[in-house]
């Protein structure tokens, strides 16, 4: 090791301006009570500012006596790994995103000094015996003059471990001053007392693994293989819906923890409900970490230190448990990995499957990506052979995929039928009502009605900050999806006055009330934005649904992933298209995905299910793939389109936006931006396409404009860092560089 005191420090600041996302150096004094690491968190001073959170990201050579001092160490240990900080670098790079940004995923939850909220360790007072204190006999001298003292003082004797007030009071219904006194006369000590915030329930019986069947084995042998190899690698895990990927998941990560290696499961948001973390929690006997959003802020910042001391080794979360400070790690699993909801949405705008990648690769780790539909950048890597797959292409205990029907809507339409549900979808609903099994109808859109028009003059009400249509939310509220501003519904057209504003297109609340029409006698729950938002409805509609108090859940993609419900017999997918003619060149993709998760929903239990799918486009490819159960029929189809229009995974793509108040200066960014792209060599600059207006031309009151970069990631990278630096706009814009961008709305 370097003589202490006598080097370069390279730091990176917690600054966040544009132009700093760079190393600055500072001399380490060598007088810490341990030696500066890599991975540290600092103070140091920086511009005029005296203190400033930096972490230590290397060590330089030369003189650093003319540098300013870093000031002081703020962790007893590392609180960013050798790895996190290489991951993080990969990150910058890939994302085009300053470095700071990527450290900072590592940190603990709410412990940067800038950060709004903070948290820290609960600890609380504790008691405990004093020091040669002989409680049994002291008990028996106080038992007649003091009863309560004597009291405590068996309890506490009955405790190892110090314990709180609230603790005492609840156990023995005292007040606080017998135990005051108690202290008084020296026989009880005080202590600090860490209280642990675990959202897992500990300790709980371990189920046993079950029996594999022959091609789970074969899928978990191939996992195991890797894991051994302690080599980065990477398989893709194809798996039908009901095939048992999760059972084989586990299996990893047992497999994992018995060699003394730590694992991560990423699992969609949506999909971390309280059943599924009651059988992960069963599986491992509560010994685990779980990390998402709904957990607050005290638990995540006890969760993250429990898997940092390495007290747990397994950790089970959504998107940003991929920054999870898992020690040793052998294996990633990201199930569902084609999910949209891996990307994160602000920056850095990192996908969770990739950057587990990059930590697989850079921890020796096994990386499994399962799912019934891969994403298209899996399948194109599939095909060339970057990847190896493990197939399961059969439910367990061989039952079979449903039976899908595609409705073609139009004709309904010229037959007379104006209700949202089809004739074959009602006699479908009466067969499995009568026999007492339950269906699912999924519509992606909440609400009543997608938008209201005049009859009499074309009026469409629209939300004044952004470019959309308001939705119709029964009984009286316009809606907007975007920016939730509310307004009531007008008695009349506020245009042309007439009286003949009509709700068109459908949402969740309009085929439950049609539902409710048609099947008066059936129980029937909603399960959408709206009546999820209070804590704990989302765990209560599933486990009701789960203990058939309802007849049919009505939902939106809330229902449509991962949920297992055996007496499901039936689902219907009101109107596969929302969703088809999104102005996106994933919008196929998303579909396919989406039906085929939904149509999985069916027939998972003893009885062969049906699927009914509603559509005014029955001819389109990703709705027929979809009900044929064909991933490869349309993934062979949508890879030969993205390649014809060079998309993703031909070519890497960039989406550049501004946003501003004036739309002037939006649109003169956007082309200054576009030009400057233009000034790079030919051979190292992107193509450009746009600049336009974003789909979502005005949100929130800020008009949008962007254009795309489109070329391999080096040229890509190129063209966004060079916009980034020339920065030929007013602070009054805002400014994003989106890689790999998921949506393009
Ligand atoms: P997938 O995630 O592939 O859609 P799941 O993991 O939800 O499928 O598995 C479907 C059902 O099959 C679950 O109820 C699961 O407990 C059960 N299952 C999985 N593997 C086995 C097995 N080897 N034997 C019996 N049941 C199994
Ligand atoms: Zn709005």
């Amino acid at each position: 090791m370097l003589e202490r005191g006598n080097r370069i420090v390279e730091v990176i600041v917690d600054v966040h301006v544009h132009d700093v996302d760079r190393v600055f150096h500072y001399h380490d004094p060598g007088t810490f009570d341990r030696p500066l690491q890599v991975g540290d968190r600092v103070l140091v001073p920086f511009g005029h500012r005296p203190r400033v959170e930096g972490y230590v990201v290397g060590f330089g050579d030369g003189d650093p006596s003319a540098l300013k001092r870093v000031s002081k160490i703020l962790d007893p240990e590392p609180v960013l790994s050798p790895a996190a900080v290489a991951v993080a670098r990969w990150m910058q790079e890939h994302y085009v995103c300053p470095l700071v940004q990527g450290l900072q995923c590592f940190l603990p939850p709410g412990t940067r000094l800038r950060s709004a909220t903070n948290a820290r360790a609960l600890v609380k007072q504790g008691f405990h015996l004093a020091d040669d204190v002989d409680a049994p006999t002291k008990a028996v001298e106080l038992e007649r003059t003091a009863p309560k003292q004597a009291a405590i003082l068996r309890l506490l004797h009955s405790h190892k471990a110090p314990i709180a007030f609230a603790e005492i009071e609840r156990a023995l219904s005292v007040s606080r001053a017998p135990l005051t006194a108690l202290l008084a006369k020296g026989l009880v000590a005080e202590t600090q007392v860490r209280v642990e915030r675990n959202p897992v329930r500990a300790n709980r019986p371990r189920r046993a693994p079950l029996t594999l069947n022959a091609e789970q084995q074969r899928a978990l042998k191939r996992i195991t293989r890797a894991i051994e190899s302690s080599q980065p690698d990477r398989i893709l895990l194809q798996g039908v819906t009901g095939s048992g990927k999760t059972e084989v998941y586990l299996q990893a990560i047992e497999f994992a923890q018995r060699r003394g290696l730590g694992a991560i499961l990423l699992v969609p948001e949506i999909a971390l409900t309280a059943q599924t973390i009651a059988a992960f929690e069963e599986f491992f006997g509560g010994e685990l970490a779980v990390l998402h959003s709904r957990l607050s802020l005290g638990e995540r910042y006890d969760q993250w230190y429990k898997i940092w001391r390495g007290e747990v080794k397994i950790v089970v979360g959504a998107r940003s448990a991929v920054f999870a400070p898992v020690r040793n790690l052998g294996i990633v699993l990201v199930d569902e990995e084609h999910e949209s909801s891996y990307k994160q949405g602000e920056a850095p705008r990192y996908h969770a499957r990739d950057v587990a990648w990059a930590r697989a690769r850079h921890e020796g780790a096994t990386l499994v990506l399962g799912s019934a539909t891969p994403s298209l950048e899996l399948c194109y890597a599939r095909t060339v052979g970057e990847i190896e797959c493990a197939e399961m292409g059969n439910r367990v205990d061989d039952r079979p995929l449903p039976a899908v029907q595609i409705v073609d809507m139009r004709e309904e339409l010229a037959r007379g039928n104006r209700s949202m549900f089809s004739v074959s979808l009602i006699e479908r609903l009466e067969h499995a009502m009568d026999r007492g099994e339950q269906a699912l109808l999924f519509i992606n859109r909440r609400g009543f009605a997608s938008f209201l028009l005049c009859r009499e003059c074309g009026y469409v009400p629209r939300c004044d900050h952004c470019e959309v249509s308001l939705t119709f939310h029964q009984p009286d509220q316009l809606c907007c999806h975007y920016c939730d501003t509310r307004k009531r519904l007008p008695a009349a057209c506020p245009e042309c006055g007439g009286p003949y504003l009509r709700p068109f297109g459908g949402g969740t609340q309009r085929v439950q009330e049609e539902f409710a029409q048609r099947f008066p006698r059936a129980r029937h729950i909603r399960m959408d934005v709206d009546t999820t938002s209070r804590k704990g409805a989302h765990a209560r509609i599933l486990s009701a649904f789960s203990a058939q108090s309802y007849d049919v859940l009505i939902g939106t993609q809330m229902i449509a992933k991962g949920l297992h419900f055996p007496n499901v017999t039936v689902v219907g997918v009101i109107a596969a298209d929302i969703g088809l003619h999104f102005p996106e060149y994933r919008a196929a993709e998303r579909t396919f995905q989406l039906l085929t998760q939904v149509a999985g929903r069916a027939g998972r239990g003893e009885r062969a299910g049906e699927v009914v799918v509603q559509t005014y486009d029955p001819d389109h490819y990703a709705v027929r793939a979809a009900a044929r159960h064909d991933y490869e029929g349309f993934s062979a189809q949508e890879l030969a389109y993205r390649e014809r229009a060079n998309y993703p995974p031909y070519t890497t793509l960039a989406r550049c936006l501004w946003s501003g108040e004036d739309e002037v200066e939006v649109i003169q960014a956007a082309q200054r931006g576009s030009e400057s792209v233009g000034s790079l060599p030919e051979d190292e600059r992107p193509e450009v396409v746009g600049p336009c207006p974003a789909p979502l031309s005005r949100l929130k009151g800020r008009f949008r404009w962007h254009l795309l970069l489109k070329g391999n990631h080096a040229q890509v990278r190129r063209g966004a860092l060079h916009i980034q630096e020339s920065r030929k706009w007013g602070n009054a814009l805002r400014f994003a560089v989106d890689v790999d961008p998921v949506s393009l709305l």
